[in-house]
């Protein structure tokens, strides 16, 4: 089947058409960062308006370069949520608009489920699988027993990953979005600062990094007052070595208690270098296969949308024409 995948959640306005569920014959993505830059983080009244002025073009232009025509579609499948509601109205309304004008199924698809479908798109599923999604807004341990059957074994409690590279990143004086700019500045720094690693109660698979990011804003505030000297590399280096540890070290022990076949590590921050190579190094002699999807698939992007629409597509889920943008959306 073909589907026509759409997704405006956050600052991406992106569209993919994607063929028996992991082919993917056109990826589209406009960027809003250089919009959002010079505010040093999204803006949301600013990310609908580009929204609205891109998604025709960006749908068209998914279509041309699959070579494919409205006709040749089975479904249209949207990010439903979670995000910022008036960027998802966008994809949601044109999807809607879409599906109704061509009568055609409508898909609704829940972002992080499109994160962790991006595997997919890499390699099939061996389960039970373990996803660890680090994203701008969530950092999440999924355990899939089957297939689109997800059930969260750990959370952060206050910042997400992506969140603590950004906002380290701006104590820092980079732009946004930091996470790239830390990561490069992390391979040229040494990990000679001692910052804190939240491990939570014994056994918890949950998170937290915002002492960690505090400690990391009040260490430098302090070096100014007295005059101290950091490197920024070495801040950066110190600083991704405590959030990577504890990802790692937390997905590895849940991948032995679940004693699962694969993991796969998605969502924006699994385009960081140094967390690629550490999950790398736990798991490449061992029976876990891993997977982690080239980054242009760990951020946003509508491929992995259509890739997650192909398991609704085979349940017959589908949404009616009430489908509305949802901030905070359950994992389904
Ligand atoms: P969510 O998916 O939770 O709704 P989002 O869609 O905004 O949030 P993504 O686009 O998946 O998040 O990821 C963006 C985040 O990834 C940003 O916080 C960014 O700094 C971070 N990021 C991107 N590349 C890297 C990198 N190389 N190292 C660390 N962080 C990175
Ligand atoms: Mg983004
Ligand atoms: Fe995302």
């Amino acid at each position: 089947e073909i589907i026509l995948a759409i997704e405006t959640s956050c600052d991406e306005t992106a569209a993919a058409v994607i063929q028996g569920g992991s082919s993917i014959l056109s990826n589209v993505v406009a960027s809003q960062i250089e919009s959002h830059q010079r505010f040093g983080g999204v803006v949301p009244e600013l990310a609908s308006r580009h929204h609205t002025e891109n998604i025709t073009w960006v749908v068209e232009e998914a279509l041309t370069d699959a070579g494919v025509i409205f006709a040749d579609l089975d479904a249209v499948a949207v990010t439903a949520g979670p995000g910022l509601v008036g960027a998802l109205l966008v994809g949601v309304n044109a999807a809607k608009a879409i599906a109704f004008a061509h009568g055609l199924p409508l898909l609704p698809v829940h972002h992080i489920a499109g994160h962790i479908q991006a595997a997919r798109l890499e390699r099939p599923w061996h389960y039970p699988a373990l996803a660890l999604v680090v994203s701008g807004g969530h950092t999440e341990l999924v355990l899939l027993k089957d297939e689109g059957e997800y059930e969260v074994i750990g959370q952060t409690r206050d910042d997400a990953a992506g969140e603590a590279y950004d906002k380290v990143a701006r104590s820092l004086n980079l732009s946004y979005p930091g996470g790239p700019q830390i990561d490069k500045l992390a391979r040229e720094g040494e990990t000679i600062i001692p910052f804190p690693i939240a491990w939570l109660e014994e056994g918890s698979y949950d998170f937290s990094f915002s002492g960690l990011k505090s400690a990391v804003i009040n260490k430098l505030h302090n070096a100014k007052q007295k005059g101290e000297v950091f490197r920024k590399e070495d801040v950066a280096a110190s600083f991704q070595r405590s959030v990577i540890e504890v990802l790692t070290e937390k997905t590895k022990r849940a991948a032995a208690q679940y004693g699962v076949k694969q993991v796969v590590v998605v969502g924006g921050v699994a385009a960081n270098k140094g967390l690629r190579q550490s999950m790398k190094d736990i798991f490449s002699n061992t029976e876990v296969e891993l997977t982690i999807p080239p980054l242009a698939l760990c951020t946003d992007n509508a491929a992995m949308i259509g890739a997650a629409a192909h398991i609704q597509w085979k349940k017959n889920i589908q949404a009616d024409w009430n489908l509305n943008g949802k901030a905070d959306l359950a994992l389904f």
